[in-house]
Formats: C-alpha cells, structure tokens, sequence
C-alpha cells in the first residue's frame, strides 16, 4: 500500500466563495478522495496551518508520495520544512508538484531554476496531448483530452530540461505548456502537472484524478528511504579497504569535521 499526503495551502477555500463552492471541503481532500479510490493507495492531508504544516520529520518519514498544492502563501512556508522535504524527496520519497506550486520553495529548491512561466486568468479551453504514450503516468487516459476552462500556463517554462515531457498542453488563446514533466533528483522521483486553478473544478475531472493515481504509484520508492542524505562522512586512512599510506600535506586535523 503505498501512503501518500496531499498538503493544500487551503487559504482560497476559506477566502473565495467560488472556490468553497467547488471544493467545499478543500483541494487537499479532493484529491486525496481521488487517490483513496484506488486501491493501492492511501491517502491523508496535511495543511499549511497544521503545526509544522503537518509535516514533520517522523510523518515525511513514513510518507512514500507527497502532493503539494499552494499559491497564495508560498513565503509563509517554513524553511525548515522545506529542507526536510527536500531532504526526503532525495532519499527517496516522490514528489508531485501541482498548478500553482511551481513556485513554491520546495519546487524551486529541486528545481534550481526561477520555474517561471506566463499566464492568463481566462477560463479557456485546454486540451492535454500525451507526448510519451506508454508513460505510467498515461496509463488508461486517451492520446488527448480537454479541460472546459483551465488558466492559461504558457512557455517558456523556466525548468531545467525534464527527464521526460509526458503532457503537453495546448490553450485557446494559442499558447503551449510542457503541462507534465518529470525529473529525477536523488533518488526521489518528481513530477509537475499543470492543471488545477482553484475556481475552475479541475481535480474533479476523471482524467485529471486517473493522472494522479498514476503519477502516486509511477512516484512511489521501489526501496527503502536514503537516510543522512546530507552528511559528508570522513573515510579516514585505516578505513580504506585497501592498505594504504596517508601522504602529502593535509589540511584538515585527525578527526576533524569536514567544512561546510
Ligand atoms: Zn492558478
């Protein structure tokens, strides 16, 4: 059973009508209502609000796929939370990234790149081609298909080049958007997927919620998670596995940290 949470912002539920009215009970536990219908799946929330954003060390540790949706209040995530998301996505855990949150500090931080893009709030068509057939991100959905109205994202997306480019998007107002894109930082697999722009019902639309399913089971970690991803132990010279000398000038003292 794969255990993923779905962290929402959840500031536009309480602040817009529009979007209360779409997603009465949150984004976060729409989607996580989509993931727990299949049954390889279990699901819970967590939310920018919760202590620690409910996200702590011993809840990422027992996390296989996180989903991250947020917009509004991207500064107000902490920084420490950040770091230890990156560090668990580095070990091992799968990341998906969704809409909005492609400037979130988390994304950025993996990314390395602004990960900005254009934009336009028009209720616009989008179609959604598959650009890598066969991808089990894809399993199940037609080689196309439409949102009625999704904001338009527009290139150039400012990401590095993506490990695969499974969606491309297409709006009405003629732009295109690598709309689902993967990458691969650590051992942690991550995926970006555009749509979900809170005051259209986009993460009630059967395909969009089959394309989650799969990104969780195409995100999850086929092995345990890394620990202590961040450490630079010291193989000292009688640690070698072959008999060796130590030689040469040396700038660090016996047992010394190494800097930083
Ligand atoms: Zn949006």
């Amino acid at each position: 059973m794969i255990k993923a949470v779905v962290w929402g912002e959840n500031i536009h539920e309480q602040t817009s009508d529009v979007v209360a009215a779409i997603y009465p009970e949150g984004m976060h536990s729409c989607i996580a209502q989509a993931l727990n219908a299949d049954a390889g799946i279990t699901a819970t929330t967590a939310t920018l609000q919760d202590a620690d954003h409910g996200l702590t060390l011993a809840r990422l540790d027992d996390t296989d796929v996180l989903l991250w949706w947020g917009h509004a209040a991207h500064g107000e995530v902490s920084d420490v939370v950040v770091d230890l998301v990156a560090e668990a996505v580095w070990g091992g855990m799968g990341l998906i990234v969704l809409h909005s949150a492609h400037f979130s500090k988390i994304f950025k931080k993996l990314m390395g790149t602004p990960c900005s893009l254009t934009w336009r709030e028009a209720g616009e068509r989008e179609r959604l081609w598959v650009t890598t057939p066969g991808h089990p991100i894809a399993r199940g959905l037609p080689d196309h298909f439409e949102l009625e109205s999704e904001e338009m994202y527009g290139e150039p997306f400012a990401i590095p080049e993506p490990l695969e480019t499974v969606f491309l998007g297409w709006f009405q107002g003629g732009e295109v958007f690598r709309s689902g894109v993967t990458f691969r930082r650590g051992a942690g697999n991550v995926f970006y997927f555009q749509p979900g722009h809170e005051t259209y019902p986009t993460y009630h639309d059967a395909n969009i919620r089959k394309v989650l399913v799969n990104a969780v089971h195409w995100a999850a970690p086929a092995q345990p998670r890394r620990q202590h991803i961040t450490e630079a132990p010291n193989r000292d010279v009688d640690e070698a596995l072959e008999p060796i000398t130590a030689r040469g000038p040396k700038l660090h003292r016996p047992g010394e940290k190494g800097l930083r």
